[in-house]
């Protein structure tokens, strides 16, 4: 017994890891039928037919169905320098012919199935090519060319020898040996036993001496003869429910970002790449490993469960993994098709540290070694998951472990490499495969490469490997912690991209720069509507006298005041008079619903309201001090015209504009001086105003955007046309008067460049002249690749700006110009980049930067980030956390849009992570579409 312990002892982890599947199947054995009643794995007579191992069966029913393909071709090839005796290669391999009966087995269909038919005995002989004529040049390409095209051809498996050896000399020292085998015959433990073969036989025929090998006890017929007799009844129905109560409940498709959409059938085109994990690493990484008493697989693998993971942002999730599948020792030597694929379906919910998933991952694993019999392709047929064409199924990626695999030819007198062969298939999204060598782990990664460039999958590998020094660095800090990102990718994340300062001071407000625009420009159009328009100078005045009012009347900063006017010259006037007076405006869109209106004056409170008399009967009660600028327009007249003096800086408020709530009501947003002149000021910059422009209003005052449209123009000596909302509803009326007027800077929302695009495509004559018209804005929701497209194809030389932002930040954190059309492949347009002095970060639920291409919340830092919600501490502090990543005391606000980053730095738009909808533009929240229908239970049906 103690000489047993000390055997076990000496047991590699991962001979270990061999025996405890062993001995797993063993129990699984006693447990589920009575160990005698196992047959014996003994060699059976010939004379009856011999039927496929099941395996087998679902190899060769998907080759019956693909015709001949050649996804299960096993390639392989070595280069052999030094003095080769080809006389004894080819004996050896007729050699290994005779020994492996399945070698020389086809498949065959027999009274409608299939059975294998094995020749006794047949003679092989080893074609050779010679290259010896070609230069060094050729011979390489050759070697290469040869290689793929017998990687490609298929076998036909009713007659063809199912093993394919070739030799090609290259010189009288050089020989390529090229090794095909169909997989119906062969796995990788196989290769692993032909090469040691090969290298014993050939010591040994090159000397002239006998085959030293043993007799094979049995062969794969046997063990096919023995799997039909023992697994079925009640074992096969074990494995079967195992299989069914782990997988079933859905086992989720893994979403992993990818480059390109996912085409709807599954490809399989494919490359590798190849990765070292280094020395120091790999002996931390086994050091830590067997500490934790696992062995280095389970690591491995957890750590790539992790990192699936946090690509996915999904918390089950299911990794192949092949099982050789050989728990009989007498399967050991032989050569055929015995290798399995498991599903492990691992749990990484409940925020676990790596030590506790280590262990569910263990258990997983041990789990589906005690039912690893069952072939997959059975676990499919009986589970019959939902088939989707476009992925694999049950799994989506697969994760290999070999223990110093790399088979090394070693024969006498002959220096042998592996032939680099180029792989250009994959059957899974991605495969991660390492092998352990005595040195360190080295890896490859096979990609699908319609889904995902290579720059992406070298980047995935470097995650790979920050998280295997983070895990054993500080295994104990939760999984969604962990480091992901090198320094590099972090840097640029964090700092580069989010490096947006530009100097400029914001120590006066926007009516100061208005005043002095106006001392610059005086008799300059400063604003029109449909046939009025003031000059600079008229603006001003009629402000002026208006915002001494205000003060008389007690507004200062800090102070509400709600102005509720049709978007008019009027308003303009009494926006400017506000900031003047040292106040904030709330706009109050006459159009709203009067419970809308209600719930916003008695929500924010303003003492003042500045409105007209007609407008302000239709008004609900309040408390405010009301300004009727109409009947009240003499005494307005009475003030002073020069530019009041008022105490006002540029923290202090600007607006407070109502925006949908969760809970069904509406919330203020509230925006400092200094956030909305940062953002007029990213639109001065990034479109590059100046007095020659004409800003078309189209926006209601209630929405943010109205803000720059209504101002940028004063800032830059420009000239604001307000157009009423008969012509921004309708579009031809629009194109004509953004015509006539001399618009050069027009902003829509989606939905309405859809409806200006029909009407110009209605034009088949000739499309709508805008002759000004430099820039067209895009914002407030998605914005269609095809919209943008359909825009440039018909107007060239007019660019789009794709540009996104919440009313919490001030409008725009991101601008986007599009040039040229986007092209069909263009899933969704991207928003951009950061806009002046802000920054943006996408995290994922653990506030941890998410690498490039991998979706994540949207956060915004930087100048615009507004006050909070008015009277709402709670929410204010649900939504604006503070920043991590940025100087103390300064404030993220979490937009609950989802976005990833691509490679150039700028962002896409992904979708809402909430139950916000947009409905032109309008943003509305599921609480506020519950709260209609409670109060409308005839919109229901609809
Ligand atoms: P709002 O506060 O009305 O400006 O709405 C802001 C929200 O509208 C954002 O959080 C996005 O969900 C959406 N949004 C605004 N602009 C865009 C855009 N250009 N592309 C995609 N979504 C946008
Ligand atoms: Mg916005």
């Amino acid at each position: 017994m103690s000489d047993l312990r000390k055997r076990l002892d000496n047991l590699s982890l991962e001979k270990r890891e061999l025996l405890l599947q062993k001995l797993q199947t063993h129990k699984q054995i006693s447990s589920t039928s009575d160990i005698d009643k196992v047959p014996p794995l003994i060699a059976v007579s010939r004379e009856q037919t011999v039927p496929l191992s099941f395996a087998q069966q679902c190899l060769w029913f998907l080759d019956q169905l693909e015709g001949g393909s050649v996804n299960y071709n096993m390639a392989t090839g070595v280069r052999l320098i030094g003095f080769l005796q080809v006389a004894a290669l080819e004996q050896v391999i007729a050699e290994i012919v005779q020994r492996h009966e399945v070698l020389r087995t086809n498949f065959k269909t027999v009274n409608g199935t299939a059975v294998q038919v094995i020749a006794p005995s047949l003679t092989f002989t080893l074609p050779m090519l010679d290259l010896q004529a070609l230069t060094a040049e050729e011979k390489s390409a050759e070697v290469q060319r040869l290689a793929r095209e017998e990687a490609h051809r298929p076998f036909d498996l009713a007659n063809d020898l199912l093993l394919r050896v070739s030799l090609m000399r290259l010189g009288a020292d050089e020989h390529v040996l090229l090794l095909t085998m169909h997989h119906i015959v062969s796995d990788a433990w196989s290769i692993g036993i032909f090469v040691q073969e090969l290298a014993i036989l050939y010591k040994a025929f090159s000397c002239l001496e006998p085959s030293p090998l043993p007799e094979l006890p049995i062969q794969y017929a046997d063990f096919a003869c023995w799997q039909h007799q023992w697994l079925q009844g009640k074992v096969r129905e074990t494995q079967i429910n195992y299989w069914k109560q782990k997988l079933t409940g859905s086992s989720p498709v893994l979403e992993l970002p990818t480059d390109r959409p996912r085409p709807p059938i599954q490809t399989f085109q494919g490359d590798t790449q190849h990765f070292q994990i280094g020395l120091h690493l790999t002996q931390k990484l086994k050091t830590f490993s067997q500490e934790s008493g696992a062995t280095l697989f389970m690591t491995l693998l957890t750590v790539f469960a992790i990192l699936l993971s946090r690509y996915s942002g999904m918390e089950d999730i299911a990794i192949g993994s092949p099982v050789a599948n050989r728990n009989r020792l007498e399967t050991e030597s032989l050569i055929g098709f015995f290798v399995n694929t498991l599903v492990l379906r691992i749990d990484l919910s409940g925020k676990p540290r790596f030590p506790e998933l280590l262990a569910r991952v263990q258990q997983v694993a041990l789990d589906a070694y005690a039912h690893q019999d069952l072939p997959f392709e059975q676990v499919v047929e009986a589970l019959h998951p939902e088939r989707n064409l476009s992925y694999n199924p049950l799994f989506q990626v697969m994760f290999n472990f070999e223990h110093n695999s790399a088979q090394t030819l070693d024969l006498p007198g002959l220096n042998v490499t592996s032939l680099a062969m180029e792989n250009v298939t994959t059957k899974f999204d991605l495969t991660l495969s390492l092998t352990e060598t005595d040195l360190e782990l080295t890896g490859e990664l096979e990609y699908n490469t319609d889904l995902f460039n290579p720059s992406t999958m070298s980047r995935l590998l470097e995650h790979f490997q920050t998280l295997l020094e983070g895990i054993v660095t500080n295994p104990h800090q939760p999984i969604f912690e962990l480091p992901l990102l090198t320094t590099v990718e972090r840097h640029q994340l964090l700092m580069e991209w989010n490096n947006t300062q530009v100097e400029y001071v914001f120590d006066r407000c926007i009516h100061q720069l208005f005043e002095a625009q106006v001392e610059r420009t005086p008799k300059a159009v400063a604003v029109m509507f449909e046939n009025q328009q003031l000059t600079y100078q008229q603006l001003n005045c009629r402000a002026n006298q208006l915002a001494h009012h205000l003060q008389a009347i007690g507004v200062k900063s800090e102070v509400l005041v709600g102005i509720c006017l049709e978007r008019s010259l009027e308003m303009l006037v009494g926006l400017l008079a506000i900031f003047k007076a040292g106040g904030v405006y709330v706009p109050l869109d006459p159009d709203y619903p009067k419970e809308r209106l209600a719930y916003i004056l008695s929500d924010s409170q303003v003492s003042v309201l500045l409105t007209h008399k007609n407008i302000a009967t239709a008004l609900p009660e309040n408390k405010a001090r009301v300004v009727y600028l109409d009947t009240d327009s003499e005494v307005i007249s009475q003030q002073s015209e020069q530019n009041p003096v008022s105490v006002v800086a540029n923290k202090n408020l600007a607006y407070v504009i109502y925006t949908s709530g969760s809970t069904g009501m509406p919330k203020g947003v509230m925006i400092e001086h200094r956030g909305m002149l940062n953002h007029l000021y990213a639109k001065i910059w990034d479109l590059k105003l100046t007095e020659t422009d004409a800003i078309a209003q189209t926006a209601p005052q209630s929405f943010d955007i109205s803000v720059w449209q209504l101002l940028v123009g004063l800032l830059v000596g420009g000239r604001v046309e307000i157009f009423s909302n008969e012509i921004v509803h309708n579009p031809a009326k629009l194109l004509e008067q953004i015509e006539k007027q001399g618009i050069s800077i027009l902003e829509v929302v989606p939905s309405l460049l859809q409806m200006m695009l029909l009407e110009i495509e209605s034009h088949n004559q000739e499309r709508p002249h805008l002759s000004k018209l430099r820039w067209l804005i895009l914002t407030g929701e998605a914005l269609p690749p095809n919209l943008c497209d359909r825009w440039l194809n018909h107007y060239p030389t007019i660019p789009i700006l794709n540009a996104y932002g919440p009313t919490e930040c001030s409008d725009d954190v991101t601008h986007y110009p599009i040039y040229q059309p986007l092209g069909a492949e263009t899933l969704n347009t991207p928003i951009g980049r950061a806009v002046a002095n802000t920054q943006l970060y996408i995290l994922n639920p653990q506030l941890q930067p998410v690498p490039i291409g991998v979706a994540g919340e949207l956060y915004v830092g930087g100048a615009g980030v507004g006050r909070g919600y008015l009277n709402k501490p709670e929410l204010t502090d649900q939504a604006f956390i503070p920043n991590v990543f940025g100087t103390e005391g300064t404030r993220l606000y979490k937009t609950g849009d989802k976005a990833r980053y691509l490679n150039d730095g700028n962002i896409e738009f992904l979708g809402r992570i909430d139950y916000q909808v947009k409905i032109r533009g309008f943003r509305i929240e599921l609480g506020e579409i519950e709260a209609v229908l409670a109060q409308h239970p005839d919109l229901r049906e609809t």
